[in-house]
């Protein structure tokens, strides 16, 4: 066996541990990044959601294939941050008001048709 032989080993050794190295804190940075990611955004106040910050509503089904969703706001606006405005009509939106979205749970539930605030849209607020 030559010298250059277990020099190659040494060599090959050497970058094997550098890049287990390199991918181990690249691996636990995408995981990280998958928790940041945005899952949405708020109808309200335009706040982009992460994990576990959730929008609150309350769901109203009228029929088989109506259903309401009054959108409350999210952690952010609810919570004082952010200006709260009604996507339709641009108008202001107070902290107890909300939107409604409909929707048709027999095609998507989680298509939601956001139809307008308590001004631009009173009879979603029957
Ligand atoms: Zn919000
Ligand atoms: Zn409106």
């Amino acid at each position: 066996m030559s010298d250059t032989y277990f020099i190659l080993i040494g060599l090959v050794l050497g970058l094997l541990t550098f890049l287990l190295y390199m991918l181990v804190p690249l691996r636990a940075k995408r995981r990280k990044e998958e928790e940041d990611r945005i899952r949405g955004y708020c109808p309200l106040c335009g706040h982009a959601l992460r994990k576990g910050e959730r929008i609150r509503s309350n769901q109203l089904e009228i029929g088989k294939s109506d259903l309401r969703t009054y959108i409350k706001g999210c952690p952010f606006c609810l919570g004082g941050k952010g200006s709260r405005k009604c996507p339709v009509c641009k108008k202001k939106v107070g902290k107890e008001d909300m939107i409604v979205a409909f929707s048709n749970p027999e095609e998507d539930k989680r298509k939601l048709r956001v139809m307008g605030c308590k001004n631009c849209f009173s009879q979603g607020f029957d």
